[in-house]
């Protein structure tokens, strides 16, 4: 790939923003593994050429193209597309076409840098003139992730429930793999299992995501869980139940956070993670907050137009959350009969958590609110210790830590917070162990969070 020197600003506004699928290649960065393909799946199912791409094989290029002042998603991202890039072009030769792709890359408008890697990215794909081509398909969260645009608009609504639908199951898949892995009866089977559901799931929501056909979904997902029952050793004790917080993409990038649960189950942790889903009903719920607040606001002034204007939000956003709270609660309640699987937080729950401690405020926003809120309620469910995992410098992480610290000593409940960049830094792992070792302490002084006995369990218990 050659660099070109001219960088075209107007292109940021021209070349980022929601373009049509259609005919495309939409190319997905891989965060958590199993939600971006479950993701690219249903795309497929709407007829949409959806990839995931290999990530972290390019971290060099990121580097290159990058300063060293970015967050490091940003270095890893920037390094995955032109990785990918980079092969196409090998592979194609001649027929390679720029504009046949579109890279997908979200934002958000908080306080904070995600609202700026894809117009970073722009620059850099800008800066090489065979690629200044490829557009950048943003879905940003000052609409709630909206969908519009990219594909027919009478099946925008249709995509997004399958789309978020993924993204749960996805979840339970992940959380499946940390209830079944730290009690395995031979090392190993747990993570084959999972990758080979990953596939079957794959192959379910390109057959039946796109006609809504949920229950066929749910049943695939019944057939897996009962799978995976079967590896748990039940001879193994309970150990030790870890809560992990922090920024969405570092905590569940295996590579970026150096697999960290899996070296704290190494030291005899079981993992629950904060679910991906929870960041898409945070987006709607803060979309819908805003909302309220600004038709309360037009209304004490009388302002017709942009109270209705707020009205019309407030009835789009809420309708988005009251949709994907209840979907989540009808598909936790399905897979928590069959397994004993952590149930997702409610946001309203924990903005109430907030407000209840006087800790933090939703007006502040950014991923600290649900970080901090879940911190105090992993310590009030009796968790053992919590992790909190960010990129090295990132800004709500690091207000969480702020705040967090002192309570969780006031509290009691050993604390870790774990910073990444590329590097590898020496004394993490005395640090893990030592927080496990403070971990292990208060499992045995207090026992753990109880287990909530299943249905299928309790006619067990009752029949024998
Ligand atoms: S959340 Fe953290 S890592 Fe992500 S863009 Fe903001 S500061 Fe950077």
């Amino acid at each position: 790939m050659e660099s070109a020197k001219v960088i075209d600003f107007q292109s940021l506004t021209e070349n980022v923003g929601r373009f049509s699928l259609r005919n495309k290649t939409f190319l997905i960065p891989e965060m958590n593994r199993i939600g971006a393909h479950l993701l690219a799946a249903t795309f497929r199912g709407f007829g949409i050429d959806a990839k995931v791409m290999d990530t972290y094989k390019g971290l060099d290029l990121g580097k290159e193209y990058t300063s060293g002042k970015e967050c490091y998603p940003c270095q890893i991202t920037t390094g995955d597309i032109l990785y990918f890039m980079k092969k196409e072009e090998e592979r194609l030769g001649d027929a390679f076409n720029p504009q046949d792709y579109v890279y997908f890359m979200p934002e958000s408008d908080g306080p904070c840098r995600f609202g700026m890697y894809n117009k970073y990215q722009r620059i850099v794909l800008d800066s090489f003139s065979e690629l200044n081509g490829v557009k950048i398909g943003s879905l940003t969260t000052r609409d709630g992730y909206s969908l519009a645009g990219i594909i027919e608009k009478g099946r925008v609504r249709d995509l997004r429930k399958a789309a978020y639908f993924s993204m749960v199951v996805a979840d339970i898949l992940d959380r499946l793999l940390w209830r079944i892995r730290p009690y395995e009866k031979e090392s190993g089977m747990a993570d084959d299992f999972i990758e080979r559901s990953m596939h079957v799931m794959e192959d379910t929501f390109e057959t039946y995501g796109a006609n809504k056909d949920f229950d066929k979904i749910l049943d695939k997902l019944d057939e897996i869980i009962e799978e995976g029952k079967t590896i748990i050793d039940s001879n193994i004790p309970p150990k030790p139940l870890i809560g992990m917080v922090g920024e969405i993409y570092l905590r569940t990038h295996v590579h970026a956070n150096q697999d960290l649960i899996r070296v704290l189950e190494r030291y005899g942790a079981e993992v629950v993670n904060a679910s991906v889903s929870e960041w898409m009903n945070y987006t709607a719920y803060d979309r819908l907050r805003d909302a309220r607040i600004g038709f309360r606001l037009n209304l004490k002034q009388l302002r017709l137009g942009p109270m209705m204007e707020h009205l019309r939000k407030l009835l789009g956003f809420g309708g988005d959350l009251f949709y994907q709270e209840f979907r989540q609660k009808q598909i936790y309640k399905r897979v928590r009969s069959l397994i004993d699987l952590a149930e997702d937080h409610k946001v309203a729950d924990l903005e109430n958590i907030l407000k209840e401690e006087d800790l933090f405020c939703f007006d502040v926003g950014t991923e600290a609110c649900l970080s901090i809120a879940g911190i105090v309620e992993y310590a009030r469910q009796g968790y053992n210790g919590v992790v909190n995992v960010y990129p090295f410098t990132c800004m709500p992480s690091m207000t969480t830590s702020a705040i967090v610290k002192p309570l969780m000593n006031e509290l009691r409940v050993p604390y870790l917070d774990t910073p990444y960049d590329s590097g590898f830094q020496p004394g993490r792992e005395a640090a893990t162990r030592t927080f496990m070792y403070q971990a292990y302490q208060h499992f045995k002084r207090h026992g753990r969070k109880k287990r909530t006995i299943t249905p299928s369990q309790r006619n067990q218990i009752s029949t024998s």
